[in-house]
């Protein structure tokens, strides 16, 4: 299930930090991504102390602060060079306007509607012109 994919550490011998809030060490345990893509920094987690610190720092607030990370994650390939792009070719903004719809069977929309609930989703998608095409089930393009 994709909304389990980001979790709490599980507890080991000196996993847990000193909190960013409270000072206190060893009560503050860090988020990570099962699937291992995405390292997040330090203060994305949580504080023991639920009651008198309420620490809690999530993997959706990050990228809520952090748009450009799952940018980043979406874009990453190995080594990649800048190449110099020798023509440019342009998709007519019709076809492009067309595609901003269908989003109930776009997978990623429904993975991210999961995380960060369907309104912010629905702002991304139109902020970064995200669309579903016909192809693979309603594959995303952009
Ligand atoms: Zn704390």
């Amino acid at each position: 299930m994709t909304e389990y994919r980001f979790t709490l550490q599980k507890y080991k011998r000196g996993s847990k930090l000193t909190c960013p809030k409270c000072g206190r060490k060893q009560c503050f345990v860090k988020y990570v991504d099962t699937e291992g893509q995405i390292v997040f920094p330090d203060y994305v987690g949580r504080c023991d102390h639920e009651h008198s610190c309420q620490y809690h720092y999530k993997p959706s607030d990050y990228f809520k602060d952090n748009p450009v990370a799952l940018e980043k994650q979406r874009s990453w390939k190995p080594q990649a060079k800048i190449a110099q792009p020798k023509s440019v070719d342009y998709i007519d903004r019709d076809i492009m306007r067309r595609s901003l719809a269908n989003y109930e069977r776009n997978p990623l929309f429904i993975f991210l509607s999961c995380v960060f609930g369907e309104e912010e989703t629905s702002r991304l998608f139109q902020l970064y012109s995200v669309g579903t095409s016909k192809k693979w089930g309603g594959s995303t393009v952009f």
